[in-house]
Parts: structure tokens; sequence; C-alpha cells
């Protein structure tokens, strides 16, 4: 027995499927989200460690583009909304990001979205599309987005749309390890996001003072650049903590002794897109039922999945 019928299905709460739900429903379309994570937001991301809050995602778009992502970002600002990323200036970077995904959650309020999902299957049937997890059926369809990273939608499209798949392949994303620490006081940090350490390991901190109940803790989020995490994806947590600890830390702050009160680590398999879709290359199946979106179908960047999130349902609607 299938649970949920609607109108169209979106594969992914990121930022892309939210902004496809948001322009489908202000168009009457009847919207289902359906993601494997725990909240909205995916790569725009809110760790919670004890009563610590990390922020992993992303931190600021480096200039924005587009009228339409300028307006929803003033619009944003106007109505006092959580806006976790800023414009970057020079070198330096904000660190008045307060709970990354909450924009996520934000922007999902009113739609139907149903998190810890994972979609395994995707099938045609009796003209409409049928969404599983495993063995289970999920929700059934007219339409279907698929806004997740490329790879993914590889696997998703492999029973419906072969033709799109082959130029998906060719889709790149880089590898990131992250690294959470938590220390208490305060630490001696240089005013600046972007940091090279002597092995080429480290590409970014962003850096947050966090009230706990013990007092104050200084949250580092490190992120460690493509070349040194593509080398290190068979590394276990508890190694890459070993290292951070005794290598990356040392060259970084070399004048704290003290050790974090809290480590944690998380890696990225598809971080930052490196090669995105080829302009050529159809986003919906020839019928029109189905879609792709996400960041890599127009660049790399935030304001590349928002504009991906309006254009596909342009193009969808169009027929
Ligand atoms: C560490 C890091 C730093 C970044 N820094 C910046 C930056 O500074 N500036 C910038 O512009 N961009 C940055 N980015 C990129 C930015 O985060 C992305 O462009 C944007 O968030 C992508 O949104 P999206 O909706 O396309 O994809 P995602 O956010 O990846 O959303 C895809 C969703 O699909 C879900 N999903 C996947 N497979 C399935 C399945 N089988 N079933 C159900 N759900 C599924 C996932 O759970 C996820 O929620 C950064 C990314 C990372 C990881």
């Amino acid at each position: 027995m299938i649970s949920t019928t609607a109108d169209m299905v979106i594969i992914g709460s990121g930022f892309s499927g939210l902004i496809a739900a948001q322009e489908a429903r202000r168009r009457g379309i009847d919207v289902l989200i359906v993601d494997k994570g725990f909240y909205p937001g995916g790569r725009l991301a809110t760790k919670d460690l004890g009563n610590l809050r990390f922020n992993y995602g992303a931190p600021y778009f480096p200039a924005v583009k587009s009228n339409s992502f300028r307006a929803f970002v003033e619009n944003m600002k106007n109505e006092n909304r959580p806006l976790p990323f800023c414009i970057k200036r020079g070198k330096g970077i904000s660190s008045q990001i307060n709970v990354m995904r909450d924009i996520c959650s934000y922007l999902a309020e009113g739609t139907n979205v149903m998190q810890q999902v994972h979609v395994t299957e995707v099938l045609r049937q009796d003209h409409q599309i049928l969404i599983k997890s495993g063995s289970k059926k999920i929700a059934s369809a007219k339409q279907l987005v698929i806004s997740t990273p490329a790879p993914q939608a590889v696997c998703l499209l492999s029973n419906l749309e072969t033709e799109m798949i082959n130029e998906i392949e060719n889709v790149e994303f880089s590898q990131c390890w992250t690294i959470f620490l938590g220390f208490p006081g305060v630490l001696d940090i240089p005013n600046s996001c972007h940091f090279r350490d002597n092995n080429g390991g480290l590409s970014s901190v962003v850096h947050e003072i966090r009230n706990s109940a013990t007092g104050y803790l200084y949250c580092l989020t490190l992120r460690m650049s493509h070349e040194w995490s593509s080398l290190r994806t068979d590394w276990s947590k508890e190694q890459i903590l070993k290292f951070i600890l005794s290598d990356t830390l040392r060259s970084f702050l070399p004048k704290t002794d003290e050790l974090p009160e809290i480590m944690f680590c998380h890696r990225w398999k598809y971080s930052q897109v490196i090669k995105s879709l080829s302009k050529q290359c159809p986003i919906i199946s020839r019928d029109q039922t189905v879609g792709v979106a996400g960041d890599w179908t127009l660049g790399h960047s935030l304001e590349d999945a928002f504009m991906s999130g309006k254009k596909i349902i342009q193009e969808l609607i169009r027929y």
C-alpha cells in the first residue's frame, strides 16, 4: 500500500529541493519532499554535539550574480529570517552564523516533508512514478524532481531515464573531511577563515563562540582540502582525529596546549562541485515527468542550487 500521493515528489530537502517546492506550491502544485537526513538542509548542515552546535556546510557566497537570488537574500534580511551565509569580503568571514540549517527549516514550513526516508528505487507504474525505500512504497506522483547530488541522482534515475544518466555521470564532486573541535575558553585565532597548513591539508576554519551549561566554548569547524581528504577516504574517524590533534592543530594553533573537550568528524562524500553538468544536457526527461535539480546542474554554489530549484519547476510546468 502507498502511504502518500502528490502531484509532485521532490527527493532531497536541500536548498535546491526546498526552493523547487516553494516554486511549485506557488503555482498550486501539491508537493511532497522526501529526504534521508534528520533535518532539512542537506549541505547547509548543523551538527548538535551535547549542548553545542557546529555549522559545517556552506558559510558564504562570494558574490551574488542573479537578481532573483539577490531579491531572496534581501527579502530574508528584511523579514529577519535566519541567513546562515554571508558575503565574503577579502579574506575574512563573519562568524555570526547561528544555526545554519534554520534557513531550510524555515523554507520547509508549510510543505509536506518526510525526513529520514532513504529513497532506494524509483519506478514508473500505471502512469505514475513510484518512490520506494527498500521494499516499502513511500509515495506516488505524476512528476518527480531529484535534487540529490549527481552520483545519487544517477542511481535513482537508473530505472527511468538512461539518456540523462550518461551526461550526469560526468559530474564531479570534491570530498571533504570536516572536524568539529570544542575548546573551553577563548582561543587566539587569526582573524581569517582560509589557511593552508604545511601539508596543504587545512583549507578553512569557521570559529564560533557558544555558551554552554559550563561556560563559554570555542567551537572550531575545520575543513580539510579535497586533495588531503581524497587521500584519506578509508581512514577511520579515530585516525583522522588523531592526525588532526597531533599535526594540523599544532601547526594552526602553535601556542595552544589545551586539548579540545569535544571532538568529532564527518566525511562529506559529495562536498562541492568540481565539474558541473554540461550546459547542453537536458534536465528533464523526454516525457516531461522527471527532472533533476541541484547546484551541479548549473554550477557549484548555493546560488546555483537556488537557481536550479526555480529552473526545474519552470521547465516541468512548461508542458
Ligand atoms: C563543507 C562545504 C562547504 C561549502 N561552502 C560553500 C560556500 O562557502 N559557498 C557556496 O556557495 N557553496 C558552498 N558549498 C556548497 C553548497 O553547500 C551547495 O551548493 C548547496 O547546499 C547544495 O544544495 P543542493 O540542494 O543542491 O544539495 P544538497 O544540499 O546536497 O541536498 C541534497 C539532499 O538530498 C538528500 N538525499 C540524497 N540522496 C537521497 C536519497 N537516496 N533519498 C533521500 N534523500 C536523499 C540529502 O540528504 C540532501 O538533504 C559548500 C558545501 C560543503 C559541503
